[in-house]
């Protein structure tokens, strides 16, 4: 089935809203198994839009609108539908109530033009508003398919969700669905992961595979169509394990979580502990690791340690590799395994993962901007550690700088190293 995504409003043409809707509609469409074709936007203007209706009907089965089932004079969207299919239009009863209700509620006498909301084209079946007041409307007629839903998106998100998409799966049948494995990788830039699965991407026609850029992190969405969610991984098992074997000191979960989670959660099940050490990142990397509900088991506490004089009050590390002549300085291997092995010892955790290095804009100590050494202590181990060169801005820098101290626990935690 093709889609047309027919975004409706003046505000969105002027420039004064973005059209978020059509991102979410696209996504959800497609993870329905939908192709989307076209987005469209279109004014609050009647002869506009049944203009956008004839010429989406030439190149799509479904036509999704979102926008204009307010009550003002301006949301025209039921009714441009209704003129273009010559159908009349009723009141949805249960809307309707509840229409009057809120206005009974507020002791206020009903405004006439609230009726619009509980509007029903004619053979149109109703879409639930659970957050606001318009009813949507899903009908098929002369074999194009009509979705009508609001603007507000805390209204529309709900109505997608719940009672469009279940409608949209009846009309294409279960026979469609899409079924999708969202596969994630660090420790690799998404040009480097394509290179790896270049001909799998290439030769794609069932499973399909689309590469993401995340947040310093790269994503794999491998998805094929079929009844079952047993059929999908049966059809999409022989790709997977040719993906695994070919990137698996990369490839850190099979479902859509961040790296930092996946840390954590090998953490608590081997029941160990984190320190962190951080010059650059400035505490980055310990945002993310709190960031994952239930960390406080696992992360001990960290030190932001961007001075020299913290580097050696409280994390130990010698000042002759800070300071003096020949030092090799604050941003070099040793003062990274000092860190990492001084905040392991302070706080007396099972691992200790440090980052030093120069986030830009300007060289520091006449090392060059992208500079960083990630250091990583474990108890009863030698600490190791790595140097990078990363390139991009101040903070695109502190992001990959974080994200890698943690791939370097990650690969630690699971032998990879
Ligand atoms: P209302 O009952 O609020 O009038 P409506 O269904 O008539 O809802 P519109 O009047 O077209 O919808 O838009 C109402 C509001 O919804 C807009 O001011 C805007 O904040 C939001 N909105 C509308 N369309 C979009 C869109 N495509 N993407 C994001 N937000 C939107
Ligand atoms: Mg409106």
């Amino acid at each position: 089935m093709r889609a047309e995504i027919v975004s409706v409003g003046t505000e969105l043409l002027l420039g004064q809203i973005v059209n978020t809707n059509a991102q979410f509609l696209s996504r959800g469409l497609a993870e329905l198994g939908i192709d989307v074709y076209y987005q469209t936007v279109v004014g609050d203007n009647m002869d506009r839009l049944i203009e956008t209706i004839k010429l989406a009907r030439t190149r799509a089965d479904l036509l999704v609108f979102t926008g204009g089932l307010g009550p003002t004079m301006d949301d025209l969207t039921r009714d441009a539908v209704a003129a273009y299919l010559g159908r009349g239009m009723h009141i949805h009863e249960p809307t309707m109530r509840k229409i009057s209700d809120m206005f009974a509620g507020r002791g206020a006498a009903m405004i006439e033009s609230n009726r619009k909301q509980a509007m029903l084209v004619e053979g149109a079946t109703p879409l639930r508003n659970s957050t606001g007041l318009a009813v949507g409307n899903a009908l098929s007629a002369e074999g194009t398919h009509y979705l009508l839903m609001p603007g507000p998106p805390r209204e529309m998100k709900p109505m997608f969700e719940e009672d469009a998409s279940a409608w949209l799966k009846g009309l294409i049948g279960a026979a469609d669905t899409l079924h999708s494995v969202m596969l994630r990788f660090a420790g690799i830039g998404e040009s480097a992961l394509e290179d790896l699965l270049i001909d799998l991407v290439r030769e794609q026609t069932d499973p399909t595979l689309a590469p993401y850029a995340k947040e310093g992190e790269v994503a794999v969405r491998v998805s094929t169509k079929a009844s079952s969610a047993e059929e999908a991984s049966r059809k999409m098992e022989s790709t997977l394990a040719e993906i695994r074997r070919r990137t698996d000191r990369f490839l850190y979960a099979e479902e859509d979580i961040a790296l930092e989670t996946a840390v954590v959660r090998l953490l608590l099940a081997r029941h160990a502990t984190l320190a962190l050490a951080e010059s650059c990142t400035g505490g980055m990397a310990a945002e993310m690791v709190t960031s994952v509900p239930g960390s406080s088991e696992a992360f001990l506490g960290g030190v932001v340690s961007y001075t020299n004089a913290v580097k050696q009050g409280l994390l130990g590390v010698p000042a002759a590799l800070l300071e003096g002549d020949g030092a090799p300085g604050a941003v070099s291997a040793e003062t990274a395994a000092a860190m990492a092995e001084g905040a392991r010892a302070a706080l007396d955790a099972d691992f200790g993962v440090s980052v030093t290095g120069v986030a830009g804009p300007a060289a520091s100590e006449g090392k060059p901007v992208g500079l960083v050494y990630v250091g990583l202590a474990e108890r009863g181990k030698p600490a190791r550690t790595e140097k990078l060169q990363l390139s991009g801005d101040r903070e695109g820098i502190r992001l990959r700088a974080s994200k890698r101290a943690l791939y370097r626990l990650w690969l630690a935690l699971t032998g990879r190293e």
